[in-house]
C-alpha cells in the first residue's frame, strides 16, 4: 500500500488507489475516476488494431458514456453529504452502474485479443465461447464496440445452431433434420428480406466480413438442395410461407421438414 487515505465514509485508513472502501464498500470518487481513466486508456490501447475511424468512434462513445455517469455520481455524491437519505438511494445506484462500466471495459480489455484471434480462425463458436464464459457477462454494451460485432450478430440469429447441427453426428435422425432445415430457412432472411434485423446488420458489414456471410448462405442453400431436395423456388416459397405471420411458424416447419425428410427416404 503506497499512499494512505481515510475513506470518506466509515474513516477507515486504505490505499488512496482504493476505488472503493475495502470496509464499508462506499465509492471513493477521486481513485474511482483515475482508475476508470487508466481503465479506457488500457482499452484505447487494446483497439489498436481497429482502423482510425472505428476506433475514434467506439472511444469517443465509451468516454462519453464513462463521462455522464461519472457526472451524475459526482453531483449524487454532493446531495448525498447533505441527505443522508438521498445518499444512500443514489450512490449505490450509481456506483452498479459506473461499475458494470468499469466491469465491461475490464473484460473488453481482457478477451479483445481473444475474441480478434477467433475471428481471424473464423471460430465463431469460439466467439460465442469467450462472450459467454463470465456468468456476469456478456457486457453487450461494450461488445457494440468490438469491430466484428454486427457479423457475430448474424451468426447467432440463426447460422450458430445450422452450423452446430451439421457437425452432429447423428446428422440423419429426423429431429437434426428438423432442426437443420428450420434454421437454414431462418439464415435466409438475411437474402430475402431485406428490411430485416439481420439484412441491416449485413448492410454494415465490411466486405470480408460479407463474404463470410455469403459463405454461410451457401452452406444453408447447399444443406436445402441437396439434403431437402428443394429448388431456390421452393426456398423461397417456404420462407415466404413460414414467416407470413412475421414470425416462425414452429409446427408448420416441423410439418414441412417432415415431409423432405421421408421423401429422402428418412425413417421415423
Ligand atoms: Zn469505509
Amino acid at each position: 500500500m503506497d499512499k494512505i487515505k481515510e475513506c470518506v465514509n466509515c474513516g477507515a485508513a486504505i490505499s488512496a488507489e482504493d476505488a472503493e472502501c475495502p470496509y464499508c464498500h462506499y465509492m471513493q470518487y477521486d481513485a474511482a475516476e483515475a482508475r476508470y481513466m487508466d481503465t479506457l486508456e488500457s482499452m484505447n490501447d487494446s483497439m489498436g488494431s481497429l482502423d482510425r475511424n472505428t476506433r475514434k468512434i467506439a472511444r469517443k462513445d465509451i468516454v462519453k458514456s464513462v463521462l455522464i455517469t461519472l457526472a451524475a455520481a459526482a453531483v449524487f455524491a454532493g446531495i448525498g453529504s447533505l441527505s443522508g437519505i438521498v445518499h444512500e438511494k443514489t450512490d449505490s445506484y450509481y456506483y452498479g452502474e459506473k461499475s458494470r462500466i468499469v466491469k465491461g471495459l475490464d473484460w473488453y480489455d481482457a478477451n479483445a485479443d481473444a475474441l480478434d484471434k477467433a475471428y481471424e480462425d473464423k471460430d465463431f463458436a469460439g466467439i460465442y465461447k469467450i462472450i459467454n464464459a463470465d456468468s456476469k457477462g456478456p457486457y453487450y454494451s461494450i461488445l457494440h464496440n468490438w469491430e466484428h460485432y454486427d457479423i457475430y450478430q448474424i451468426y447467432t440469429g440463426s447460422y450458430d445452431r445450422f452450423e452446430q447441427y451439421m457437425t452432429d453426428e447423428d446428422r440423419d435422425g429426423q429431429y437434426v433434420f428438423e432442426t437443420l432445415y428450420r434454421n437454414a430457412i431462418s439464415t435466409l432472411e438475411i437474402e430475402y428480406k431485406k428490411d430485416s434485423a439481420a439484412s441491416k446488420l449485413y448492410a454494415r458489414c465490411s466486405d470480408d466480413e460479407k463474404k463470410i456471410v455469403d459463405g454461410w448462405l451457401a452452406n444453408v442453400k447447399k444443406f436445402l438442395k441437396d439434403d431437402a431436395g428443394l429448388t431456390e423456388e421452393q426456398c423461397r416459397a417456404d420462407y415466404n410461407d413460414l414467416y407470413s405471420s412475421g414470425y416462425m411458424d414452429y409446427s408448420k416447419s416441423s410439418e414441412y421438414a417432415q415431409k423432405y425428410y421421408n421423401a429422402k427416404g428418412g425413417t421415423q
